[in-house]
């Protein structure tokens, strides 16, 4: 396994500032990116730098893990997310889907609400040779093949709402939404939450009790008790991370079991999935 750290930087405010490295830039498409992985000798130095003018210099950052197909197929339970696309800012709210606020928070989580009724969407957005999708909203929107390889293998868990054609005001057959329906409980330690885990930027303002947020993201694997695992093949924990800020919402992490997995890669459906292996404490 390894890691790779993704930050987005302001590429011209780090050339005016002592310290500064020009071939941590080492993406010459991307001027703004530097990427390294954790065995990345430079690392530490990248680190400190970010961390002296964070402010400055920092826009936003990510990070990725690459197993090996071995790793992959050993392991038990696995956390996954499908790419965010379309890559704009569309979600269900932009074109009409309905939502009830459940809880307003005076902290960062702001207004915690539900969606009410079907998904709207613009479904031309959708690449048609994909079969997931995750709106900016953590909407997750999937393809009837999808949808027909969980009904036929009876993978447990998750239910399927409409998707209402935002041109035609009808419903689709063609797209569905996802809900994940069965609690694993909440992250449980070693998980660490973060905006990124050399604690860059500071972030425990985004924690909050009484909305069960547990941070701004989650930046370690993630680990669940196995006796609250409700042996189905997708779960979702209790606790949310992220924080709500226009389209963005806090939502729950997902997991899924080897069966699901096994049964999305040979369908070759896991190219549309970002999958980290996750661990039963
Ligand atoms: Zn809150």
């Amino acid at each position: 396994m390894k890691t790779i750290y993704d930050f987005r930087v302001f590429e011209d405010e780090c050339r005016k500032l002592n310290g500064f490295n020009p071939k941590w830039l080492n993406d010459s498409k991307n001027p703004y990116r530097i990427k390294v992985t954790s065995k990345d000798p430079e690392l530490p130095k990248i680190v400190e730098f970010l961390r002296v003018h964070q402010n400055k210099v920092l826009a936003s950052f990510s990070m990725g893990k690459k197993y090996s197909e071995k790793e992959l197929q050993l392991a038990d339970v696995y956390q996954f997310s499908p790419f965010r696309r379309p890559r704009t800012d569309d979600s269900g709210e932009v074109f009409g889907t309905k939502y009830k606020t459940i809880k307003k928070c005076g902290k960062s989580c702001g207004n915690i609400r539900r969606q009410v009724g079907d998904l709207i969407f613009k479904t031309n957005l959708l690449n048609k040779t994909g079969h997931l999708f995750l709106t900016i909203a953590e909407e997750i929107i999937v393809s009837d093949a999808f949808r027909e390889l969980v009904v036929k293998e009876n993978l447990a868990g998750c239910s399927f709402g409409n998707v209402v054609e935002y041109n035609t005001k009808k419903v689709t057959r063609d797209w569905f939404q996802l809900f994940v329906t069965a609690d694993t409980g909440r992250a449980q330690s070693p998980t660490k939450f973060g905006f990124d885990p050399f604690g860059i930027q500071p972030a425990d303002k985004y924690i909050c009790p009484d909305c069960d947020i547990s941070g701004p993201g989650i930046i370690s694997d993630l680990y669940i008790d196995r006796s609250s695992w409700p042996n189905t093949d997708f779960a979702r924990t209790t606790d949310l991370v992220g924080y709500q800020l226009e389209l963005l919402n806090p939502s729950p992490l997902y997991l899924m079991s080897r069966r699901a997995y096994n049964a999305f890669s040979n369908q070759g459906l896991t190219k549309d999935l970002y999958i980290e292996i996750a661990h039963f404490v």
